[in-house]
């Protein structure tokens, strides 16, 4: 995915302070093949990626921020933007009945969308709603219609194979107007595949309905074929409104994105099981994440952290190895680690079990609390303390739990554990240091 790609990229570009013409493009040629891969079809990832390129270049890299991880912000924003304002709703703003005719391939959604905006209008809006089926071609159809529109305590008018769609459609306004019903929604045949009988009967239906919403029911999981369907009904009718089904699947979504893209029209609902409450307003930046995997750019970040902190423990390793004092400097290192991996909890579950065991006992958050107390013992003390902690007596101890607010008890507390980590690391050898410090960071 996305972020398996950019991460492998960000670790070459890492250190560079703002996005430039050439570590853009490697970063870009990932967003492009990822973006693809969730179904988004190419001529949008193409001017999309250029947009992209445009709004990222010479942007500030803030922060811990690597370049990888700006651009990919970059992409979650415009990503969003680019499927409209979300959360658009339905316009009902005409004299009743609002007439809404639902158009898609067969397949896609289009009956159980049907019902399920039936139940959404009837419950949330409290309006008064009548379904129709102009799927003549299909008595199983109809009938689907009659039972997920009684689930949905919609009306239901009944039509029969035998009628012209043409017919149905004038008869359903006239039994709407007769009825005081506010919103009529009208359901109708799909193919398989595009073909021009189809969309001929549905610029019917549109002309003789007169809708105030058109809307195109796509199935999340056609892919890249979404594309080409979205494009044929665009030419056929005035979409006003995009229902994407199917988005509890394994869909990447893509599809939102290049729906919108052909058709210009905002995704207003997204079909999240085939159950009749299985409806939702749509929300672009959930489905940024969805494409982007954005559950994966918090382990990205990790990611990029726990490298970091790797290239610590190795320094440290090979400073073990050659003999060199572990001091201070290495201690508050490690201490700060503990911080960034999340907490002690986190380390805990990663430490050998015979310290695990020691540990268990202790209140954990009295023991974040004493790390970061003790760090900041570390920071009060001059780097010449750092680097010989045996030049600390009592005279500097004052000095240095006044300067971090804490007592000179504190402050020996802390020597002591320095001394048990130091002793530790003694008996270690570098290689099994550098295995252990890889541990605590995953
Ligand atoms: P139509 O031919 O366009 O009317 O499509 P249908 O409404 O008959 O739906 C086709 C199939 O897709 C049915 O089995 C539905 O239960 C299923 N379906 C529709 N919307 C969703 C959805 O959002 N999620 C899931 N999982 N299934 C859906
Ligand atoms: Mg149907």
């Amino acid at each position: 995915n996305l972020t398996q790609r950019l991460s492998r990229v960000v670790k070459t570009i890492r250190g560079e302070a703002r996005i430039t013409e050439a570590n853009v493009a490697d970063m870009l040629r990932e967003v492009r093949l990822a973006l693809l891969e969730a179904d988004v079809a190419l001529p949008v990832v193409r001017e999309f990626t250029a947009r992209v390129k445009d709004k990222a270049l010479g942007q500030e890299v803030v922060g811990s921020l690597s370049p990888g991880q700006a651009l990919v912000g970059v992409v979650h924003k415009e990503l969003a933007a680019l499927m409209g304002p979300g959360a658009v709703g339905l316009n009902l703003a005409v004299q009743p009945p609002a007439v809404v005719l639902m158009a898609g391939l067969q397949g896609a959604g289009k009956t159980t969308t049907t019902a399920k905006l039936a139940k959404w209008l009837i419950e949330r809006q409290k309006k008064k709603v009548l379904t129709v089926s102009c799927d003549v071609y299909r008595p199983a159809a109809i009938a689907q219609l009659q039972t997920v529109s009684q689930q949905a305590g919609a009306e239901f008018l009944p039509s029969s194979p035998d009628e012209k769609p043409l017919d149905i459609a004038k008869r359903a306004i006239a039994h709407a107007r007769a009825h005081h019903i506010d919103v009529l929604l009208v359901d109708t045949a799909g193919r398989l595949a595009v073909d021009a009988e189809m969309m001929r009967e549905i610029a019917d239906l549109h002309a003789a309905l007169a809708p105030i919403e058109t809307l195109f029911v796509v199935d999340a999981m056609q892919g890249q074929d979404a594309l080409a369907t979205a494009r044929a009904f665009h030419d056929a009718l005035p979409l006003t409104g995009i229902v994407l089904t199917k988005l509890d699947g394994d869909a990447r979504g893509g599809a939102a994105l290049s729906v919108h893209h052909v058709t210009g029209a905002p995704v207003k609902f997204a079909g999240v099981s085939e159950k009749i409450d299985g409806l939702e307003a749509f929300d672009p930046t959930r489905m940024a994440d969805r494409i982007l995997g954005m559950g994966d750019v918090v382990a990205l970040v990790e990611e990029a952290q726990r490298s970091v902190d790797i290239q610590a423990a190795q320094k440290l390793a090979q400073k073990v190895k050659s003999g060199e004092q572990f001091d201070l400097n290495d201690f508050l290192m490690q201490l700060q680690q503990m911080n960034k991996m999340g907490g002690l909890q986190s380390l805990m579950d990663k430490l050998p079990a015979e310290m695990q065991a020691r540990a268990g006992q202790a209140d954990m958050d009295k023991a974040s609390r004493d790390v970061r107390r003790m760090q900041g013992i570390i920071c009060s003390m001059t780097p010449q303390e750092r680097r010989k902690p045996d030049l600390i007596k009592a005279s500097r101890k004052r000095r240095i739990a006044t300067g971090a607010g804490v007592q000179v008890q504190d402050v020996n507390r802390m020597l002591g554990q320095f001394e048990q980590m130091r002793d530790m690391m003694k008996k270690m050898k570098g290689g099994k240091l550098f295995k252990m410090m890889q541990r605590m960071g995953g």
